[in-house]
């Protein structure tokens, strides 16, 4: 996974990496995992990377399993960190993208070309950096499209639960476009957080 454009832990618009951070905590017969993937700014690398790293240090190695798990965990966190050290960090005054409809507006019009590039896999993110009109950032671009995605995803029928409808009076009319296959899923903000509870003599 490449570099993206929203943090998936704080929605902020801001130069993200692909991370993997593990986390354990053991309890002598039990132990307690959690991990984080996905695409995160420089701030949220941070801390989740000091927070999870600390907690195992300090706690990850009671039990059996826990002994060889929590170093392995250490190791991965440390070199997934030190690879990602020299990113941008967040921009100063960098916020979540909002889409309003007069954003909408300005975006709705180059659907079609879109589209045909995701068509040929181009990376999304960079066809909103390439894209994005002026006064309008790369974020709310990939924000627009995901909204969209969802309302086709919708109207397509996907299950509800999973979906989140884009409020009607800010978005203009899907139109029969070639989306719902061609988007790279937007992911949820929780779907990058995991945790376990495993019985010490699991796996
Ligand atoms: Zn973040």
């Amino acid at each position: 996974m490449g570099n993206g454009l929203i943090c998936q832990v704080c929605g902020v618009e801001a130069p993200t990496r692909y991370v993997e951070f593990y986390q354990n905590i053991g309890a002598l017969f039990m132990r307690f995992r959690r991990s984080i993937r996905g695409n995160l700014c420089k701030s949220c690398i941070h801390s989740k990377f000091w927070t999870m790293t600390s907690i195992t240090l300090a706690v990850g190695w009671l039990g059996l399993i826990s002994l060889i798990i929590a170093p392995i965990f250490i190791i991965n966190n440390l070199s997934r960190y030190l690879t990602v050290l020299a990113m941008p960090r967040v921009p100063r005054g960098a916020t979540r993208p909002q889409v309003n409809g007069q954003v909408a507006a300005q975006i709705q019009p180059l659907m079609p070309q879109i589209a045909l590039r995701l068509q040929r896999h181009e990376n999304a993110a960079d066809i909103a950096r390439e894209l994005a009109p002026p006064g309008v950032t790369p974020g709310q671009v990939l924000v627009y499209l995901s909204m969209w995605q969802r309302q086709h995803a919708a109207r397509a029928g996907a299950p509800a639960a999973n979906v989140s409808r884009p409020d009607a009076a800010t978005l203009p009319q899907p139109q029969p476009i070639l989306l719902d296959s061609l988007m790279t899923p937007a992911k949820n903000p929780q779907s990058v957080f995991s945790s376990n509870t495993i019985g010490e003599n699991q796996r």
